[in-house]
């Protein structure tokens, strides 16, 4: 609702209708300005998230200039222990696919460790590390922006791990 009367405050000063704002009124006045294409006004509200992800769906997301990142590095972050995989969409217990890539992921764990033992930094271990690789993200954006994020990354084109 905050990002609501934010943008009908905005909104409402092209058309000087403050005196029209009410409790209730900001939904409303927010779809009407949707309805006609009047867009910029979405543009007073933003939103940030957190969120882990792989590192390829990470790669789509960044393509959207409007919107500002802060990406965990994998330059200057040194995963020891455990390292994180996102499990892939077509990850089903037993099956050859996923045996195969359990096994893909072992094996990157296991030679970033030994490169890391052979005295290399995080930014020159990493080169080993797959797509799958979870990183988080912090992201912001506008709401107009936001809009246009969804209707392209959960559109039937868009990868599916985008759009899940
Ligand atoms: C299904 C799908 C497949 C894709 N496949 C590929 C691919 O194979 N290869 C590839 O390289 N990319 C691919 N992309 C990425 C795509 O080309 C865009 O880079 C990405 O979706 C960001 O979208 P955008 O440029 O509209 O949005 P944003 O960068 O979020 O910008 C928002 C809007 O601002 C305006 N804008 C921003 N910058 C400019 C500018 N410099 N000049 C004019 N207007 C601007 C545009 O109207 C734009 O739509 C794909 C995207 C999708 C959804």
């Amino acid at each position: 609702m905050d990002a609501l009367r934010r943008i009908e405050y905005a909104g409402r000063n092209c058309y000087q209708s403050h005196h029209k704002i009410t409790d209730t009124s900001a939904p409303r006045f927010v779809r009407a300005l949707i309805k006609r294409g009047h867009l910029s006004p979405l543009e007073f509200a933003d939103m940030t998230v957190e969120l882990i992800t792989s590192r390829d769906v990470m790669a789509e997301l960044t393509r959207h200039r409007l919107a500002s990142f802060c990406i965990e590095s994998q330059r200057y972050v040194n995963l020891s222990g455990e390292i994180s995989f996102i499990r892939p969409l077509f990850y089903h217990e037993g099956d050859k696919a996923t045996d195969f890539w359990l096994n893909c992921m072992k094996d990157a764990e296991d030679s970033y460790h030994f490169l890391q033992e052979c005295g290399l930094l995080p930014q020159d271990a990493r080169k080993i590390l797959p797509n799958s690789t979870a990183v988080r993200i912090v992201m912001k954006a506008n709401l107009r922006e936001w809009r246009h994020v969804f209707s392209l990354r959960t559109s039937p084109a868009a990868y599916p791990e985008m759009q899940v």
